[in-house]
């Protein structure tokens, strides 16, 4: 059995929301989709550890927020990579509340779908929501980001609580293609790349950091003393090279 297979699975990328009370959490997801039509239900998977998932467990309403091909990857890392036990990651994000109170983001947010949940599978490591929808709204008229289009050109990576997680063999390219131009290539020779410890993104100097103003073609030691990774916010301290 080859697990890269289930690469070839197409997703989109969201935030996946909901509230207890007074308090809004959300957290980056791949895994949602519409069930049936009539009546209009969707499906969420919410890892158990997370606590998006205690969250819609106890408030049984979530938000889905559909992100843009333009969400940066500082978002992507807040909600991807941080945890709502840790930091309120609503309080740096422009949102507002949805008629079920789950937060909608409204950065990059291309439209959104709340629910309530109607039944749950629980499936070892993760729980399956059903939810029927209660409100949905376009918000901007731009392509989705797909989960390929975050692993390829985005650089993306998913952290060990995503249901589509596979962990990486050193040495082996998983996502597949690393279809970098004759000009990067002979960049690499002279550019060393650095790989976050914490969340396994890598900086490739030929590819720079646009989301964070670093021009293709900066060497990781050039990079500012604040910068951090675009993934999970570490600082510069917490990378290692790339053998
Ligand atoms: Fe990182």
């Amino acid at each position: 059995m080859d697990p890269r297979t289930l690469f070839k699975l197409s997703y989109g990328i969201y935030v996946v929301s909901s509230k207890l009370g007074d308090l809004l959490n959300g957290q980056i997801a791949n895994t949602v989709f519409q069930v049936t039509s009539e009546p209009q239900t969707i499906a969420v998977c919410i890892n158990k550890q997370n606590l998006t998932h205690e969250f819609i467990e106890k408030s049984k309403v979530f938000a889905v927020s559909i992100l843009g091909k333009s969400a940066p990857m500082p978002l992507m890392g807040r909600f991807g990579f941080k945890s709502g036990r840790e930091l309120n990651k609503f309080e740096e994000t422009r949102f507002r509340p949805g008629q079920t109170g789950a937060p909608i983001v409204l950065e990059n947010s291309i439209g959104f779908v709340e629910a309530e949940v109607v039944g749950s599978l629980s499936v070892g490591t993760h729980t399956i929501f059903v939810g029927k929808v209660v409100n949905a709204e376009p918000l901007a008229d731009e392509e989705p980001m797909t989960y390929a289009y975050y692993h390829e050109v985005k650089r993306g990576k998913s952290p060990k609580t995503a249901p589509t997680y596979i962990k990486e063999e050193p040495g082996k390219q998983v996502e597949g293609k690393a279809a970098d131009t004759k000009r990067e290539q002979s960049m690499e020779k002279t550019m060393q790349k650095y790989k976050c410890t914490v969340c396994e993104y890598v900086y490739d100097p030929a590819k720079g950091d646009p989301d964070s103003g670093v021009k293709p073609g900066t060497p990781f030691e050039k990079l500012p003393a604040d910068w951090v990774c675009p993934v999970c916010g570490a600082d510069k301290s917490a990378f290692e090279k790339v053998s």
